[in-house]
Protein backbone atom coordinates (compact mmCIF):
# COMPACT_ATOMS: atom_id res chain seq x y z
CA UNK A 1 0.00 0.00 0.00
CA UNK A 2 1.42 2.97 -0.91
CA UNK A 3 -0.43 5.62 1.58
CA UNK A 4 1.25 3.87 4.33
CA UNK A 5 4.81 5.49 2.90
CA UNK A 6 2.75 9.25 3.49
CA UNK A 7 1.09 11.14 6.08
CA UNK A 8 -1.99 13.34 5.35
CA UNK A 9 -1.90 16.96 6.07
CA UNK A 10 -4.92 18.68 6.05
CA UNK A 11 -6.22 22.20 7.23
CA UNK A 12 -10.03 23.52 7.09
CA UNK A 13 -11.31 26.51 6.12
CA UNK A 14 -15.17 26.43 7.34
CA UNK A 15 -17.63 29.73 6.63
CA UNK A 16 -19.78 30.21 8.59
CA UNK A 17 -23.53 32.54 8.45
CA UNK A 18 -23.52 35.01 11.37
CA UNK A 19 -27.43 34.85 13.25
CA UNK A 20 -28.04 38.24 12.26
CA UNK A 21 -32.35 39.63 11.63
CA UNK A 22 -29.95 41.83 7.83
CA UNK A 23 -27.31 41.21 6.08
CA UNK A 24 -23.37 42.55 6.67
CA UNK A 25 -23.31 45.89 4.81
CA UNK A 26 -27.41 46.88 4.09
CA UNK A 27 -31.08 46.38 6.03
CA UNK A 28 -32.00 43.67 3.90
CA UNK A 29 -33.47 40.37 5.54
CA UNK A 30 -31.29 37.13 5.50
CA UNK A 31 -34.09 35.10 6.40
CA UNK A 32 -33.53 31.16 4.26
CA UNK A 33 -36.32 30.27 1.52
CA UNK A 34 -37.52 33.72 0.41
CA UNK A 35 -38.73 34.11 -3.15
CA UNK A 36 -35.73 34.41 -5.25
CA UNK A 37 -33.70 38.37 -5.48
CA UNK A 38 -36.74 39.54 -2.79
CA UNK A 39 -34.05 40.60 -0.24
CA UNK A 40 -31.55 42.80 -2.27
CA UNK A 41 -31.51 46.46 -2.48
CA UNK A 42 -28.76 48.77 -4.21
CA UNK A 43 -25.94 48.25 -1.74
CA UNK A 44 -26.24 44.47 -1.89
CA UNK A 45 -27.25 44.54 -5.70
CA UNK A 46 -24.25 47.02 -6.16
CA UNK A 47 -25.67 49.75 -7.99
CA UNK A 48 -23.53 53.09 -9.01
CA UNK A 49 -22.84 54.99 -5.70
CA UNK A 50 -24.36 52.60 -3.19
CA UNK A 51 -22.39 52.72 0.16
CA UNK A 52 -21.97 50.00 2.76
CA UNK A 53 -22.45 50.05 6.47
CA UNK A 54 -21.40 47.78 8.64
CA UNK A 55 -23.52 45.77 10.84
CA UNK A 56 -22.88 46.54 14.22
CA UNK A 57 -24.61 43.32 15.51
CA UNK A 58 -22.27 41.15 12.95
CA UNK A 59 -19.16 42.61 14.95
CA UNK A 60 -20.67 41.17 17.96
CA UNK A 61 -21.51 37.60 16.63
CA UNK A 62 -17.87 37.10 14.97
CA UNK A 63 -15.96 38.40 17.91
CA UNK A 64 -18.36 36.10 20.41
CA UNK A 65 -16.94 33.01 18.08
CA UNK A 66 -13.25 34.50 18.18
CA UNK A 67 -13.41 34.56 21.88
CA UNK A 68 -15.10 31.17 22.05
CA UNK A 69 -12.26 29.36 19.79
CA UNK A 70 -9.77 31.00 21.83
CA UNK A 71 -8.45 33.48 19.15
CA UNK A 72 -7.20 36.81 19.94
CA UNK A 73 -9.15 39.59 18.72
CA UNK A 74 -7.27 42.32 16.84
CA UNK A 75 -8.19 46.03 18.19
CA UNK A 76 -8.11 46.75 14.79
CA UNK A 77 -9.02 45.16 11.36
CA UNK A 78 -9.22 46.10 7.77
CA UNK A 79 -12.24 45.02 5.39
CA UNK A 80 -10.74 44.56 1.93
CA UNK A 81 -12.23 43.87 -1.49
CA UNK A 82 -11.17 40.39 -3.16
CA UNK A 83 -11.87 40.96 -6.69
CA UNK A 84 -12.70 38.37 -8.80
CA UNK A 85 -15.58 37.99 -11.58
CA UNK A 86 -18.79 35.74 -11.04
CA UNK A 87 -22.26 36.13 -12.15
CA UNK A 88 -23.21 35.65 -8.44
CA UNK A 89 -20.86 38.27 -7.41
CA UNK A 90 -22.52 41.65 -8.39
CA UNK A 91 -19.79 44.31 -7.33
CA UNK A 92 -16.92 42.12 -9.17
CA UNK A 93 -15.30 41.83 -5.73
CA UNK A 94 -16.26 40.39 -2.45
CA UNK A 95 -15.66 42.46 0.94
CA UNK A 96 -13.46 40.28 3.16
CA UNK A 97 -10.65 40.83 5.46
CA UNK A 98 -6.94 39.76 4.47
CA UNK A 99 -3.68 40.84 5.96
CA UNK A 100 -5.20 42.50 9.30
CA UNK A 101 -8.29 39.81 10.03
CA UNK A 102 -10.77 40.69 12.84
CA UNK A 103 -8.91 37.58 15.01
CA UNK A 104 -6.24 35.38 15.52
CA UNK A 105 -4.13 32.48 17.39
CA UNK A 106 -6.50 30.40 18.39
CA UNK A 107 -7.12 26.35 19.26
CA UNK A 108 -9.31 23.94 19.79
CA UNK A 109 -8.78 20.41 21.45
CA UNK A 110 -10.66 17.63 19.80
CA UNK A 111 -10.42 14.80 22.11
CA UNK A 112 -7.13 12.78 23.36
CA UNK A 113 -3.98 11.63 21.64
CA UNK A 114 -1.77 8.26 21.69
CA UNK A 115 -0.50 9.54 24.85
CA UNK A 116 -3.64 11.00 26.25
CA UNK A 117 -2.80 14.63 25.97
CA UNK A 118 -5.51 17.02 24.69
CA UNK A 119 -5.27 17.19 20.72
CA UNK A 120 -5.24 20.71 19.82
CA UNK A 121 -6.12 21.83 16.25
CA UNK A 122 -4.82 25.51 16.04
CA UNK A 123 -6.45 28.50 14.53
CA UNK A 124 -4.59 30.30 12.22
CA UNK A 125 -7.44 32.98 11.99
CA UNK A 126 -10.83 34.03 11.92
CA UNK A 127 -11.87 37.19 9.96
CA UNK A 128 -15.41 38.60 8.64
CA UNK A 129 -16.66 38.61 5.16
CA UNK A 130 -20.02 38.66 2.85
CA UNK A 131 -21.68 35.87 1.10
CA UNK A 132 -21.65 35.79 -2.99
CA UNK A 133 -25.02 35.17 -4.90
CA UNK A 134 -26.15 31.93 -6.09
CA UNK A 135 -26.32 30.48 -9.51
CA UNK A 136 -28.91 28.50 -10.51
CA UNK A 137 -27.92 25.75 -13.08
CA UNK A 138 -30.91 23.15 -12.87
CA UNK A 139 -33.68 25.61 -12.80
CA UNK A 140 -34.57 26.62 -16.54
CA UNK A 141 -32.69 24.49 -19.49
CA UNK A 142 -29.82 25.50 -21.18
CA UNK A 143 -29.65 28.62 -18.65
CA UNK A 144 -28.38 29.66 -15.67
CA UNK A 145 -30.34 31.81 -12.85
CA UNK A 146 -28.98 34.08 -10.36
CA UNK A 147 -30.10 34.81 -6.45
CA UNK A 148 -28.94 37.37 -4.88
CA UNK A 149 -31.11 36.84 -1.69
CA UNK A 150 -27.67 35.38 -0.24
CA UNK A 151 -25.32 38.54 -1.74
CA UNK A 152 -23.86 40.41 1.59
CA UNK A 153 -25.08 37.71 4.36
CA UNK A 154 -22.21 38.41 6.81
CA UNK A 155 -20.02 35.44 7.26
CA UNK A 156 -16.75 34.56 9.01
CA UNK A 157 -14.39 32.22 7.79
CA UNK A 158 -12.37 30.25 10.44
CA UNK A 159 -8.88 29.03 9.01
CA UNK A 160 -7.29 25.86 10.65
CA UNK A 161 -3.31 25.52 11.02
CA UNK A 162 -2.23 22.70 8.61
CA UNK A 163 -2.46 20.24 12.13
CA UNK A 164 -4.95 17.60 11.15
CA UNK A 165 -2.95 14.29 10.50
CA UNK A 166 -6.06 12.35 9.33
CA UNK A 167 -9.43 12.20 7.94
CA UNK A 168 -11.09 11.28 11.07
CA UNK A 169 -9.82 14.10 13.47
CA UNK A 170 -10.66 16.50 10.04
CA UNK A 171 -14.39 15.25 11.29
CA UNK A 172 -13.50 15.37 15.20
CA UNK A 173 -12.57 19.14 14.01
CA UNK A 174 -15.42 19.95 12.49
CA UNK A 175 -17.85 18.66 14.74
CA UNK A 176 -15.87 20.39 17.43
CA UNK A 177 -16.51 23.76 16.11
CA UNK A 178 -19.72 23.58 15.15
CA UNK A 179 -20.99 22.51 18.38
CA UNK A 180 -18.78 25.79 20.11
CA UNK A 181 -20.67 27.85 17.16
CA UNK A 182 -23.78 26.13 18.46
CA UNK A 183 -23.44 26.41 22.03
CA UNK A 184 -22.25 30.50 21.63
CA UNK A 185 -25.32 30.72 19.54
CA UNK A 186 -23.64 32.48 16.35
CA UNK A 187 -25.45 30.81 13.70
CA UNK A 188 -27.54 27.71 12.95
CA UNK A 189 -24.72 26.08 11.64
CA UNK A 190 -26.89 24.01 8.97
CA UNK A 191 -24.83 22.41 6.18
CA UNK A 192 -28.54 21.38 4.53
CA UNK A 193 -28.89 25.41 4.37
CA UNK A 194 -25.55 26.39 3.39
CA UNK A 195 -25.02 28.46 7.00
CA UNK A 196 -21.66 25.80 7.33
CA UNK A 197 -19.73 25.34 4.62
CA UNK A 198 -16.29 23.47 4.20
CA UNK A 199 -13.16 23.56 2.44
CA UNK A 200 -10.20 21.74 2.52
CA UNK A 201 -6.36 22.12 1.86
CA UNK A 202 -4.49 18.41 1.65
CA UNK A 203 -1.21 17.92 0.65
CA UNK A 204 1.19 14.33 1.65
CA UNK A 205 4.52 13.89 2.87
CA UNK A 206 6.74 11.15 4.21
CA UNK A 207 6.53 10.82 7.68
CA UNK A 208 9.09 12.89 9.68
CA UNK A 209 9.30 15.42 6.90
CA UNK A 210 8.67 18.93 8.40
CA UNK A 211 8.52 20.81 5.20
CA UNK A 212 4.90 20.82 3.46
CA UNK A 213 3.87 19.61 0.25
CA UNK A 214 1.89 20.54 -2.18
CA UNK A 215 -1.30 21.41 -1.53
CA UNK A 216 -4.99 21.49 -3.20
CA UNK A 217 -8.30 22.66 -2.00
CA UNK A 218 -11.06 20.78 -2.07
CA UNK A 219 -14.74 22.13 -2.21
CA UNK A 220 -18.07 20.77 -2.75
CA UNK A 221 -19.05 18.97 0.51
CA UNK A 222 -21.95 18.80 2.00
CA UNK A 223 -21.58 16.83 5.03
CA UNK A 224 -18.85 16.09 7.69
CA UNK A 225 -18.87 12.22 6.34
CA UNK A 226 -18.29 13.74 2.39
CA UNK A 227 -15.27 15.93 3.96
CA UNK A 228 -13.88 12.88 5.26
CA UNK A 229 -14.49 10.77 2.20
CA UNK A 230 -13.19 13.64 0.17
CA UNK A 231 -10.21 13.53 1.93
CA UNK A 232 -9.61 10.20 1.68
CA UNK A 233 -10.04 9.72 -2.13
CA UNK A 234 -8.05 12.85 -2.94
CA UNK A 235 -5.10 11.06 -0.10
CA UNK A 236 -5.16 8.17 -2.23
CA UNK A 237 -5.32 10.15 -5.52
CA UNK A 238 -1.52 11.91 -4.40
CA UNK A 239 0.19 8.88 -2.74
CA UNK A 240 -0.77 7.30 -6.01
CA UNK A 241 0.49 10.20 -8.18
CA UNK A 242 4.14 10.70 -5.99
CA UNK A 243 4.41 6.80 -6.42
CA UNK A 244 4.31 6.75 -10.04
CA UNK A 245 6.89 9.58 -10.64
CA UNK A 246 4.59 12.40 -10.67
CA UNK A 247 3.58 15.82 -9.37
CA UNK A 248 1.18 16.79 -7.31
CA UNK A 249 -0.41 20.11 -9.42
CA UNK A 250 -1.54 22.99 -6.85
CA UNK A 251 -5.25 23.37 -7.78
CA UNK A 252 -8.83 23.65 -6.53
CA UNK A 253 -10.82 20.01 -7.08
CA UNK A 254 -14.81 19.65 -6.60
CA UNK A 255 -15.73 16.30 -4.67
CA UNK A 256 -18.31 14.56 -6.33
CA UNK A 257 -20.40 12.11 -3.91
CA UNK A 258 -22.19 10.26 -6.66
CA UNK A 259 -18.95 8.88 -7.64
CA UNK A 260 -16.86 8.85 -4.45
CA UNK A 261 -13.92 10.63 -6.26
CA UNK A 262 -12.74 14.19 -6.81
CA UNK A 263 -12.51 16.25 -10.01
CA UNK A 264 -10.95 19.51 -11.53
CA UNK A 265 -13.14 22.43 -11.05
CA UNK A 266 -13.85 24.07 -14.36
CA UNK A 267 -12.77 27.75 -12.99
CA UNK A 268 -8.96 28.30 -12.69
CA UNK A 269 -9.48 29.22 -8.71
CA UNK A 270 -6.15 28.88 -6.46
CA UNK A 271 -3.81 29.96 -9.41
CA UNK A 272 -5.67 33.59 -9.68
CA UNK A 273 -4.70 37.22 -7.89
CA UNK A 274 -7.20 38.28 -6.61
CA UNK A 275 -5.67 41.54 -6.49
CA UNK A 276 -6.63 42.44 -2.66
CA UNK A 277 -6.55 46.15 -1.71
CA UNK A 278 -8.30 47.96 1.41
CA UNK A 279 -12.18 48.75 0.93
CA UNK A 280 -11.85 52.53 0.80
CA UNK A 281 -15.65 52.93 1.30
CA UNK A 282 -15.19 51.55 5.20
CA UNK A 283 -13.53 53.06 7.89
CA UNK A 284 -10.78 50.60 9.69
CA UNK A 285 -12.70 48.27 12.57
CA UNK A 286 -11.57 49.32 15.82
CA UNK A 287 -12.67 47.45 18.45
CA UNK A 288 -12.05 48.83 22.34
CA UNK A 289 -10.34 46.24 25.07
CA UNK A 290 -13.33 47.20 27.05
CA UNK A 291 -15.62 45.76 24.38
CA UNK A 292 -13.89 42.72 24.09
CA UNK A 293 -13.93 42.02 27.63
CA UNK A 294 -17.21 42.64 27.96
CA UNK A 295 -17.68 40.46 25.25
CA UNK A 296 -15.64 37.86 26.94
CA UNK A 297 -17.50 38.10 30.34
CA UNK A 298 -20.81 37.36 28.47
CA UNK A 299 -19.71 34.23 26.58
CA UNK A 300 -21.85 31.26 27.45
CA UNK A 301 -20.85 28.00 29.09
CA UNK A 302 -19.05 26.13 26.15
CA UNK A 303 -18.90 22.60 25.87
CA UNK A 304 -15.70 20.98 27.66
CA UNK A 305 -17.17 23.41 30.73
CA UNK A 306 -20.25 21.94 30.74
CA UNK A 307 -19.23 18.57 30.54
CA UNK A 308 -17.16 18.67 33.84
CA UNK A 309 -19.69 20.72 35.88
CA UNK A 310 -22.60 18.65 35.00
CA UNK A 311 -20.54 15.06 35.78
CA UNK A 312 -19.75 16.78 38.86
CA UNK A 313 -22.93 17.72 40.40
CA UNK A 314 -25.09 15.15 38.46
CA UNK A 315 -23.20 11.94 39.15
CA UNK A 316 -23.23 10.77 35.44
CA UNK A 317 -20.39 8.79 33.46
CA UNK A 318 -18.32 10.90 30.50
CA UNK A 319 -19.94 8.84 28.06
CA UNK A 320 -23.35 9.46 29.29
CA UNK A 321 -22.59 13.85 29.43
CA UNK A 322 -20.86 13.07 25.72
CA UNK A 323 -24.30 12.10 24.84
CA UNK A 324 -26.26 14.73 26.78
CA UNK A 325 -24.19 17.98 25.78
CA UNK A 326 -24.57 17.03 21.87
CA UNK A 327 -26.29 20.01 21.60
CA UNK A 328 -27.10 22.93 24.16
CA UNK A 329 -30.76 22.57 24.05
CA UNK A 330 -30.73 18.66 24.68
CA UNK A 331 -28.14 19.98 27.80
CA UNK A 332 -30.04 22.64 29.14
CA UNK A 333 -33.37 20.06 29.16
CA UNK A 334 -31.71 17.19 31.05
CA UNK A 335 -29.91 19.68 33.53
CA UNK A 336 -33.75 21.14 33.98
CA UNK A 337 -35.25 17.44 34.50
CA UNK A 338 -32.06 16.29 36.47
CA UNK A 339 -32.14 19.88 38.75
CA UNK A 340 -36.02 19.66 40.01
CA UNK A 341 -36.57 16.05 40.36
CA UNK A 342 -32.81 15.68 42.67
CA UNK A 343 -32.11 12.71 40.52
CA UNK A 344 -29.18 12.70 37.36
CA UNK A 345 -29.35 9.18 37.17
CA UNK A 346 -33.11 8.91 36.58
CA UNK A 347 -33.12 12.16 34.28
CA UNK A 348 -30.08 10.78 32.24
CA UNK A 349 -32.23 7.16 31.60
CA UNK A 350 -35.38 9.50 30.56
CA UNK A 351 -34.11 11.55 28.30
CA UNK A 352 -31.85 9.51 26.28
CA UNK A 353 -34.56 6.68 26.29
CA UNK A 354 -38.05 7.77 26.25
CA UNK A 355 -37.58 10.95 25.42
CA UNK A 356 -35.16 11.06 22.46
CA UNK A 357 -37.25 8.15 21.33
CA UNK A 358 -40.27 10.51 20.94
CA UNK A 359 -38.29 12.67 19.07
CA UNK A 360 -36.92 10.49 16.57
CA UNK A 361 -40.12 8.62 15.67
CA UNK A 362 -41.64 12.25 14.99
CA UNK A 363 -38.77 13.94 13.98
CA UNK A 364 -39.26 16.91 16.40
CA UNK A 365 -36.96 18.65 18.29
CA UNK A 366 -36.21 19.24 21.77
CA UNK A 367 -36.53 22.78 22.20
CA UNK A 368 -40.44 22.63 20.77
CA UNK A 369 -40.70 18.86 22.98
CA UNK A 370 -44.46 18.94 24.52
CA UNK A 371 -43.57 17.65 27.83
CA UNK A 372 -42.01 20.40 29.83
CA UNK A 373 -38.45 19.82 32.06
CA UNK A 374 -40.59 20.21 35.39
CA UNK A 375 -43.17 17.93 34.24
CA UNK A 376 -41.05 14.90 33.39
CA UNK A 377 -39.03 15.85 36.62
CA UNK A 378 -42.71 15.13 38.37
CA UNK A 379 -43.06 12.26 36.83
CA UNK A 380 -39.66 10.76 37.84
CA UNK A 381 -40.59 11.71 41.20
CA UNK A 382 -44.12 9.69 41.54
CA UNK A 383 -41.72 7.12 40.16
CA UNK A 384 -39.28 7.27 43.21
CA UNK A 385 -42.04 7.88 46.08
CA UNK A 386 -44.02 4.65 44.70
CA UNK A 387 -46.63 6.57 43.89
CA UNK A 388 -45.98 4.75 40.02
CA UNK A 389 -44.48 1.92 38.89
CA UNK A 390 -42.38 2.21 36.17
CA UNK A 391 -44.74 0.20 33.38
CA UNK A 392 -47.42 2.91 34.89
CA UNK A 393 -44.87 5.96 34.25
CA UNK A 394 -44.25 4.74 30.39
CA UNK A 395 -47.85 4.37 30.07
CA UNK A 396 -47.96 8.39 31.83
CA UNK A 397 -45.58 9.75 29.69
CA UNK A 398 -47.16 8.91 26.55
CA UNK A 399 -50.26 10.12 27.45
CA UNK A 400 -48.12 13.55 28.72
CA UNK A 401 -46.38 13.57 25.03
CA UNK A 402 -49.90 13.11 23.58
CA UNK A 403 -52.08 15.78 25.69
CA UNK A 404 -49.02 18.07 27.17
CA UNK A 405 -51.15 17.84 30.87
CA UNK A 406 -48.97 17.26 34.04
CA UNK A 407 -48.22 13.32 34.80
CA UNK A 408 -50.18 13.44 38.17
CA UNK A 409 -53.18 14.67 36.60
CA UNK A 410 -52.60 11.91 33.50
CA UNK A 411 -51.96 8.92 35.95
CA UNK A 412 -55.36 9.55 38.42
CA UNK A 413 -57.68 9.79 35.44
CA UNK A 414 -56.11 6.54 34.22
CA UNK A 415 -56.44 4.90 37.16
CA UNK A 416 -52.29 3.83 37.02
CA UNK A 417 -51.71 5.14 40.65
CA UNK A 418 -49.82 2.48 42.45
CA UNK A 419 -52.03 0.46 44.81
CA UNK A 420 -49.85 -0.26 48.00
CA UNK A 421 -52.77 -1.55 50.04
CA UNK A 422 -53.01 -5.00 51.43
CA UNK A 423 -56.84 -6.22 50.62
CA UNK A 424 -56.48 -5.12 47.22
CA UNK A 425 -53.55 -7.14 46.74
CA UNK A 426 -54.17 -9.98 48.50
CA UNK A 427 -57.29 -10.19 46.41
CA UNK A 428 -55.48 -10.11 43.30
CA UNK A 429 -52.76 -12.74 44.71
CA UNK A 430 -55.89 -14.61 45.60
CA UNK A 431 -57.27 -15.07 41.76
CA UNK A 432 -53.76 -15.02 40.70
CA UNK A 433 -53.03 -18.48 42.81
CA UNK A 434 -56.80 -19.65 41.96
CA UNK A 435 -56.56 -19.02 37.69
CA UNK A 436 -53.06 -20.45 37.99
CA UNK A 437 -53.25 -24.09 40.35
CA UNK A 438 -50.07 -26.13 38.50
CA UNK A 439 -48.14 -23.14 39.38
CA UNK A 440 -49.62 -21.95 42.70
CA UNK A 441 -49.62 -26.04 43.74
CA UNK A 442 -45.90 -26.38 42.75
CA UNK A 443 -45.04 -22.71 44.75
CA UNK A 444 -46.88 -23.41 48.05
CA UNK A 445 -44.63 -26.89 48.12
CA UNK A 446 -41.35 -24.98 47.95
CA UNK A 447 -40.27 -24.27 44.71
CA UNK A 448 -39.46 -20.72 45.16
CA UNK A 449 -38.36 -19.70 41.73
CA UNK A 450 -41.83 -19.87 40.59
CA UNK A 451 -42.26 -16.43 42.79
CA UNK A 452 -41.14 -14.44 39.98
CA UNK A 453 -44.02 -15.65 37.57
CA UNK A 454 -46.66 -15.34 40.23
CA UNK A 455 -45.54 -11.75 40.47
CA UNK A 456 -45.49 -11.18 36.92
CA UNK A 457 -48.94 -12.80 36.96
CA UNK A 458 -50.46 -10.13 39.57
CA UNK A 459 -48.58 -7.05 37.95
CA UNK A 460 -50.13 -7.96 34.92
CA UNK A 461 -53.66 -8.27 36.86
CA UNK A 462 -53.36 -4.83 38.25
CA UNK A 463 -52.46 -3.47 34.94
CA UNK A 464 -49.00 -2.48 36.42
CA UNK A 465 -50.37 -0.31 39.74
CA UNK A 466 -49.73 -3.33 42.52
CA UNK A 467 -46.53 -2.49 43.97
CA UNK A 468 -44.12 -5.35 43.25
CA UNK A 469 -42.87 -5.00 46.81
CA UNK A 470 -45.52 -5.56 48.53
CA UNK A 471 -46.82 -8.42 46.13
CA UNK A 472 -43.34 -10.22 47.13
CA UNK A 473 -43.54 -10.02 50.57
CA UNK A 474 -47.65 -11.33 50.27
CA UNK A 475 -46.28 -14.08 47.98
CA UNK A 476 -43.70 -15.11 50.35
CA UNK A 477 -45.95 -15.18 53.23
CA UNK A 478 -48.24 -17.70 51.77
CA UNK A 479 -45.02 -19.51 50.51
CA UNK A 480 -44.07 -19.37 54.39
ZN1 LIG B 1 -29.34 44.86 0.53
Amino acid sequence: MSRERYEMVVGLEVHVQLKTRTKAFCGCSTDFGAPPNVNTCPVCLALPGALPVLNERAVELATRAALGLGCKVNPVSIFARKNYFYPDLPKGYQISQFDQPLATGGSVAIGKDDAGADLQIGITRLHMEEDAGKSIHDRYPGATAIDLNRAGVPLIEIVSEPDLRTSADAGAYLRTVKQILQYLDVSDVSMEEGSLRVDANISVRPPGQTKLGTKTEVKNMNSFSAVERALEAEFERQCALLDSGGRVEQQTLLWDGARETVRPSRTKEGSHDYRYFPEPDLLPLKVDEKWIGDARSHLPELPDARKKRLVQEFGISLVEVEQLTATPALAEYFEAVARVSGDGKAAYNWVMGEVLAVLRASSGDITHFRVRPADLAQLLNLVRDGTLSHTAAKRVFALMVETGKQPAQVAADEGLLQVGDEDAIATWVDEVLREHPEEAARYLAGEKKLQGVLVGFVMKKSKGRADPKRVNQLLSARGG
